[in-house]
């Protein structure tokens, strides 16, 4: 039996291919994914407390805190999480990796490592579907017919945050608050660093080594 850790969060710059890997994960190992920039694009007109999350995303802002760990204690508390999960895009602050310890601890933390130059290269080709959420990149991970999503089939939408202001505000909120996530977890030897720079082939034979308990073969 392959034994493998069953709590993991992808953390990553915008395009480092958290998603396309979290699903990767999903269905090679049967464990359930939670994609939290999913969940907010298909609630973006949403309002809440802290308005809609759709301003947030549009500017390349992360949105508060509060909101997203009340986001995923919600859906991690659904049996279907209870034997472990892969997140996506969380947790992207210190406040949030604090609240997921004490609710639920993380097993290993994978964080994709991405050149400044590829990010501005992959991220103007991201498109998704608003209907199922599913994500695609024109180039990379194309859909099988252009512009129709493979799952559901609804038309594929340009990603609100593709715009240049929207990256330029997401990178910046990357570089400011991963430097405390990255000492928060390696303090817990729970962090592992993988060269997302390739193909997403290169990166998964990293990802699917790292998730491994011992040394089988994945
Ligand atoms: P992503 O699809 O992971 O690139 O996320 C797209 C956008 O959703 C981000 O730029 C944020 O505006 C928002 N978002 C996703 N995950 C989080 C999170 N954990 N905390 C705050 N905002 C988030």
């Amino acid at each position: 039996m392959i034994k493998l850790y069953k709590k993991i969060a992808l953390i990553g710059p915008p395009a480092s291919g958290k998603t396309t890997q979290a699903e990767r994960i999903e269905q090679k190992f049967n464990l359930p994914r939670l994609t939290t920039g999913q969940i907010l694009r298909q609630n973006k007109n949403q309002k809440t407390e802290y308005g809609k999350p759709r301003n947030y995303i549009e500017k390349g802002k992360l949105v508060p805190d509060p909101l997203i760990v009340q986001i995923v204690k919600q859906h991690l508390s659904q049996p279907e999480f209870s034997e472990g999960f892969v997140l996506d895009g969380y947790p992207r602050t210190i406040k949030q990796a604090e609240a997921l310890h004490d609710f639920k601890p993380l097993d290993i933390v994978l964080m994709l490592q991405l050149e400044d130059a590829k990010i501005q290269e992959r991220a103007s080709e991201r498109m998704y579907c608003p209907e199922c959420g599913e994500t695609y990149h024109l180039r990379l991970k194309p859909p099988k017919r252009y512009g129709i999503c493979d799952r559901c089939g609804s038309k594929l939408k340009a990603r609100e945050d593709n715009s240049r202001t929207a990256l330029k505000g997401q990178i910046k909120e990357y570089r400011n608050k991963t430097k405390k996530l990255v000492d928060f977890y390696e303090a817990y030897s729970k962090l592992e660093k993988i060269d997302a720079n390739g193909t997403i082939e290169n990166t998964w034979n990293q990802v699917k080594t790292r998730i491994k308990r011992d040394g089988d073969n994945v």
